[in-house]
């Protein structure tokens, strides 16, 4: 039996101990992140979006690190900024496009051809007819008449078919738009085939910020199940598409968020339900860029209202917080400011009152010109802002 430790040792325990050293680094972070806004606040007006590189190389690194079998495509809608696109490209990574716009954007760029994966189960024809004719050859696809468009524009055309999956405990709900029943999987490859397609395997998404690894766990089996149909049918199966969701901590101190555990239970039932010779690929978008991140904004005026302190920032709701709307996001407000805090409300710089960004922040007292800050918004932020709405601009970004 270990002796239990007596409350009154002055020497702090292990676990106090490491509780100290993760403070301390915290602290280092913190202040890091706040000299490199200072820093940028004498070169750039706000609001902008700094991108770290460095946190870009590093998800994409601990991405392959911890699923080494997996290829990443990056899902470019998470954050098609050209510096974090280029970024990727020289890391090695690979592609996700949704359009013909979002394809020829990446090939523009120098993304190989081979590498892009046209993961939108719909289609226009012109885009079709785009993909066949820049020779992007891998697609998803869900239905059969989708498999008509296909054989009419793209013979040849490499498929996976892209199945429903349980999406429980996930952010953002993907199973609802998306995704044959698993049932009719191999009837579907089967009919690609016979359409002229080429039939490659499966693929499926668990639904953003999915934090509840059962559902990835599940979707495999579900998909090992349609590789063995197929496979004792005849018409083995080369590739599984696992999809993207791969969860990021928004806040500091967020539990329950642990991509490496996560990882390897994936791994490990990769190994165990599949052949050695299948290829699999992802499409992580938020994993690979929402802790690179860092939204700088600027307190534009302020109020007393409701009891509380209010304040307009420069940046908001229908900018570079749409993710607040479109990803059912939140974020932790941070402030250069130190001191006693106050319950204050955040709002955008619109003249709609939609437009709050939240109405029980603890902050200290902010003056205008005031700096608040958002860490890990790098995904679905600027992505999905509005240019302009009310006059006013969403946030240059910046690579650092
Ligand atoms: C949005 C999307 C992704 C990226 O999802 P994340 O949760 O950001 O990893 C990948 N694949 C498809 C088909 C998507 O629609």
């Amino acid at each position: 039996m270990t002796p239990v430790q007596s409350s009154l040792t002055l020497k702090p325990s292990k676990h106090q101990k490491s509780k100290q050293a993760a403070n301390g680094i915290e602290n280092n972070i913190i202040h890091g992140v706040e000299s490199l806004i200072r820093a940028m606040l004498k070169k750039h007006r706000t609001p902008f979006m700094l991108i770290k590189r460095s946190v870009l190389e590093k998800q994409y690194k601990r991405f392959r690190k911890c699923l080494p079998q997996v290829a990443p495509y990056y899902a470019i809608k998470a954050n098609p900024d050209q510096g974090v696109i280029k970024t990727f490209i020289n890391l090695g990574a690979s592609f996700d496009v949704a359009s013909g716009a979002e394809m020829k954007y990446v090939l523009s760029l120098g993304a190989s051809p081979s590498k892009i994966i046209f993961a939108n189960t719909i289609k226009s024809p012109e885009d079709i007819v785009f993909a066949r004719r820049r020779k992007v050859r891998l697609m998803t696809f869900d239905n059969e008449p989708e498999l008509y468009k296909l054989s009419k524009d793209y013979p040849g055309a490499h498929v996976l078919v892209r199945i429903k999956v349980a999406n429980s405990g996930s952010v953002v709900e993907l199973s609802l738009k998306f995704g044959a029943d698993a049932e009719h999987a191999f009837f579907l490859l089967r009919k690609a085939k016979a359409l002229g397609m080429v039939p490659m395997g499966v693929s499926f998404h668990v639904g953003s910020q999915a934090t509840n690894v059962e559902n990835y766990l599940q979707a495999l089996e579900i998909s090992a199940g349609i590789f063995n149909e197929a496979k004792e049918s005849g018409l083995p199966l080369k590739i599984l598409d696992i999809g993207g969701g791969f969860p990021i901590q928004h806040f500091d101190n967020e539990v329950g968020i642990n991509f490496e555990r996560m990882a390897g239970q994936i791994r490990q039932q990769l190994k165990t339900l599949f052949d050695n010779n299948v290829k699999f690929i992802a499409e992580p978008g938020r994993f690979l860029v929402g802790p690179a991140g860092i939204l700088v904004t600027q307190v534009m005026g302020r109020t007393f209202r409701n009891n509380k302190n209010y304040y307009y920032l420069n940046d908001g709701i229908y900018a570079d917080f749409s993710g607040m709307v479109f990803d059912h996001c939140r974020y932790e407000f941070k402030t250069l400011r130190r001191g006693q805090k106050f319950l204050s409300t955040l709002a955008g710089p619109t003249c709609d009152s939609f437009d709050t960004l939240s109405s029980n922040e603890e902050i200290p007292e902010l003056y205008v010109g005031d700096v608040v800050y958002v860490k890990n918004i790098g995904a679905y932020s600027c992505a999905s802002a509005v240019a302009n709405f009310n006059g006013f601009p969403p946030a240059k970004i910046v690579m650092v």
